[in-house]
Parts: structure tokens; sequence; C-alpha cells
């Protein structure tokens, strides 16, 4: 049985189960018990059903006990139907009827639950439809790895056993400046495997503005207990300053941690401590530690986040310094997202002096959090993308879409507006390119307002709240927009050349089907 029959088969089992429960409820003598149970025995039996013509077509392409499972779903979602309550003059349906819908369910079982969609909601780094796509070079590095056997962990040049780490220490190194690296699964993994091998039974210093929750549930608090580390909130809410770290540091304190607020900003009487300050209070310990002859030392980590490479004007004026920065401000430590700012595959990169991130390597959770042949190919040739800064703004989608110039995004929205009307009647729908917001997503740049173009539907045959529900469940593949009171905005900012027809096919797709 294929995995999803063996899904199918389970919730057929819990809905076998709910049926008889409420069977023996309702098991009462009265004659609405007994006109039910009528009904209920008007059903044809699952043998009944498979034989249909309909179901007979289909027993070529699926297994005979998907099948099987396909019709008992129907038939049990009737037996519910009918137990919740039915009209006097309802009749059941016909064993055609049944074994038509058998087929339509079986057939909605088998498609792919992950799959491509189309992005015109205008939100560039869209946690939910997977934060940045790969450019082109990371798609056929993903597919030529994926293709056979690989030097995940061999290396051809000693002829011998290679580790999977080197495929793209060395250009992390090169981009950042960094001395060593090492990438994991996420940056939330990586922040709880610095903690866990440098702060784990010590203290960590973190301001209390800092404490931050970072979407699908990753709080800096919590990720400290996971870790066992004590965390050590200083300052305020608005206002931290050197004299708050100075006052909590002791012999127990392992690190000074600087977390980045990705997703939020603190205006007007604000302040923190910089990570140049940081590192100044860092070194005065260790001086002092040395001294006393004590050999472990307090380390400067910064969770930056987003994951900066290339110095630019866009990042700047939006207060993301670059990794380089970091490092050079005298961080000991720096993690960041690979598929946020950074545009690449899902993963924690954690750049540092050597003699930390030696420390890494070998710590226990590097094993469980390693990153798998298919990402590593994404993560190193979107980094070699990055050798050349000018081809990476345009190769790399998410930062194309993040800097593009709006009058090239205008450019896309007129070309868009030109398809949707060769394709779909005016009567029906009308088109207009207008100026919005787009935004940045994935928890980066939360005050950024990007100018953009979009195409306004207005709809004159269907609605706009129906049309965007057919986008996203008819089509194929799904188009998800951005539905407002009485229009559908398809943003052109997030779209790719390629996305305009499937767009003009959605909606005349959806007005052909207009009653
Ligand atoms: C996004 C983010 C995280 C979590 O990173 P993931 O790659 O989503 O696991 C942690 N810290 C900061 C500051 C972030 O911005």
């Amino acid at each position: 049985m294929t995995k999803t029959a063996e899904a199918a088969k389970a919730t057929e089992n819990k809905k076998a189960a709910a049926t008889s429960n409420a069977n023996a409820k309702k098991a009462t003598t009265t004659n609405k018990g007994n006109a039910l149970n009528e009904l209920l025995r008007g059903l044809p039996q699952v043998d009944e059903v498979m034989k249909h013509q309909n179901i007979e077509t289909l027993k070529h392409a699926l297994a005979h006990d998907f099948l099987r499972t396909a019709v008992r779903d129907v038939l049990d979602d009737i037996r519910q139907t009918i137990l919740a309550g039915v009209d006097e003059d309802y009749k059941i349906p016909t064993t055609e009827e049944i074994a038509h819908k058998s087929c339509v369910h079986a057939l909605q079982l088998i498609k792919p639950s992950l799959r491509h969609v189309v992005n015109a909601s205008g939100v560039i780094i869209h946690t939910n439809l997977g934060r940045s796509t790969l450019c082109k070079e990371a798609i056929e590095a993903v597919n030529d790895v994926t293709k056979g056997y690989s030097t995940l962990e061999y290396s051809t040049k000693t002829m011998s056993r290679g580790s999977r780490h080197d495929h793209i220490e060395q250009l992390i190194c090169t981009l950042t400046g960094a001395e060593a690296a090492i990438a994991v699964n996420n940056n939330a993994a990586a922040v709880m495997m610095v903690l866990n091998e440098f702060a784990k039974g010590y203290e960590a210093i973190v301001s209390r503005g800092e404490l931050v929750e970072i979407g699908g549930s990753f709080r800096v608090p919590d990720i400290m207990a996971m870790s066992n580390a004590k965390m050590v909130e200083v300052g305020t809410t608005n206002k931290t300053h050197v004299e708050d770290y100075e006052r909590n540091i002791n012999e127990n304190t392992a690190m000074l941690l600087k977390v980045h607020p990705s997703n939020y900003r603190m205006e007007g009487f604000v302040e923190d401590v910089s990570i140049k300050d940081l590192q100044k209070i860092a070194t005065a310990e260790n001086a002092r530690r040395k001294k006393e002859g004590v050999k472990n030392k307090v380390i400067v980590y910064e969770d930056q986040g987003s994951g900066v490479l290339i110095e630019d004007e866009f990042f700047k004026k939006n207060g993301e310094h670059t990794i380089t920065d970091a490092l050079k401000l005298g961080v000991d430590i720096v993690s960041f997202s690979g598929d946020k700012l950074l545009g690449g595959p899902q993963a924690g990169i954690i750049v540092g002096r050597k003699e930390f991130i030696d420390r890494l390597k070998k710590n226990p959770l590097a094993r469980a959090l390693r990153l798998d042949k298919m990402t590593l190919a994404a993560l190193e040739a979107t980094l070699r993308t990055y050798l050349n800064e000018e081809e990476a703004r345009v190769k790399i989608p998410t930062l194309r879409m993040l800097t593009e110039d709006a009058a090239v995004t205008k450019k896309r929205a007129d070309k868009l507006k030109k398809t949707f009307e060769k394709e779909v009647s005016s009567d029906d729908v009308t088109f207009k390119v207008i100026s919005e917001i787009s935004r940045a997503g994935g928890g980066s740049l939360p005050m950024c307002d990007i100018p953009t173009y979009c195409v306004c539907a207005t709809f004159n045959k269907g609605t706009a709240e129906e049309a965007d529900r057919y986008l996203i469940q008819e089509c194929e593949p799904p188009i998800i927009a951005r539905l407002t009171k009485d229009c559908v905005y398809f943003d052109a900012r997030t779209l790719d050349e390629d996305d305009l027809p499937l767009l003009a096919k959605g909606v005349q797709s959806y007005i052909s089907q207009v009653k």
C-alpha cells in the first residue's frame, strides 16, 4: 500500500469507529431512528461500488486497496451526513454518484501535497511559501547531486574520505572574511548548538530588548532553556547600557549574546549596546581571567538572523549590517539563516574564530543537525554566485526581488495586464496597473515599504473572493494573490516572466465556470 493509502486507511478506521459510536448512541427505538437505519441500509456495499464502470477504469492506474479506501471514505461521509440528520425528502446518492465521488476523492489523494505555487502576493521571503526561491545555479546543482552518488564525503584530490563541511567552508570564509565556518539545518539549530557548546551550565547575558520571538515559535528564552544555558537578562525593554552588562558579568559568565530583533523595530527613547562595546567588555573580562589563570573565556555571539553578504544601500538604509561588518567589529561568532536575505536554501550558517568553530564541529549536535546533500549542493551554488556581486544581484531571486527598481517592476505589471486582457474579456474582468507596497517577509526588514506595481483585477462576473479561492484551490500550480475587499491584486515584484500566462489562464478558467 502507498503512504497516502496508509494515511487514508488510518482516517478510514477512525471514521469507522466514530460511525459505530454514533450508531450505538442513536440505536434508540424511535421512529426517527428507524428511518435513519432505513436510509443507511439503502446504501450500496463497498464491493458493489467497486464494480462500477468508473472505478473499473481507474483500476488500471491505481491499486485496488487504495480505491477501496477511497470508496469507504465516501460511503462513511454519506453515513455521517445521514446520522447528523437529514430532511425527510432526502434521497441517498446512487451507486453511480458514489462511484464518481470516489474517483474524484482517489485522484485527490494521490496529488502531491508539497508542490510548486505561483507567488503573486508581493511578500518576497514568504515563510508559508518556502521563504527564498533558489537561483537557477542552485537548482541545477541539486539536480546534479541527486542524479546518483556524489562526493558528499569523498575527496577526489586525496582519493579518500572527505568532509561534508569542505564544500562550503572556504566559500563562506571568502565571502565573509571569517576564519572558519559550519552550516547546520537552520538558524534556530545554529543558535541552540552555539549556546549548548559555549554556555551550557554557564550564564549568557542578553539585553531585555532582544528577548524576541521570531516567527514559527523561535523564542530566545526557550532556546536558552533548551540548551541548558542560564539566561541573565539585563537592561530594560527600550534601553540597555554598557554598565548593565558590566554589573552582571562574573566568573560564571560564558557569553554575551546579541540577538538581532529581525521582525520588529523600536523607535524613540531607545538604546542598545553595540558589538564593539560588547567586545570591549569581553576583552577586559578575559584579561582579568588570564591574570587569575582562569581558562574559560567570555565570548561575544551575535545571532544576526537575516544573513546579508553584500554591501548595499538598500540593506544599509534598512539597518541591516553585513556578516563581514559584524566580524570586523570583533564579534567571536555570528550565525544567520540561509533562506532569508541571503536567498539560498534553508540552513543555519555559523562563522567565526577557528578555535570556536572547531569546537562546534565536534559537538554531537553538529551530527544531529547536519545538512543533507541536496541542501549542501544548493547552498554551495548560491554562495558561488556571490563571488561575483553584480551577478548575485541579478541571479539570486530574493536579492533581485528586494532591490529591483520599481520601474522594472512596472514593466512586468504592464505586460501582465496585457496578457490578462488577451485572455479575459473586459466585460468580465477589468484590469488596472496600480502602485502598491511589497513586503520583505520572513521576519526581515519589518519597517521597509518596497514600492511595487500590482495588476488589480475587478470582477464584473463572479466575485474577487470566489476568484481568489478558485486560483488557490483549482489551479495547477495554485496561484497565491492578494485579496482585498473588492479586488484581487497580482504583485509583479514576486512574479517571474513564466508565471504571467499561468495567471491569465487561471483567471480565464475561473470566469468560464461562473454560472
Ligand atoms: C530567523 C531568525 C532565527 C531563526 O532562523 P531559522 O533559519 O528560521 O531557524 C533566529 N534568530 C534570528 C535573529 C532570526 O532572524
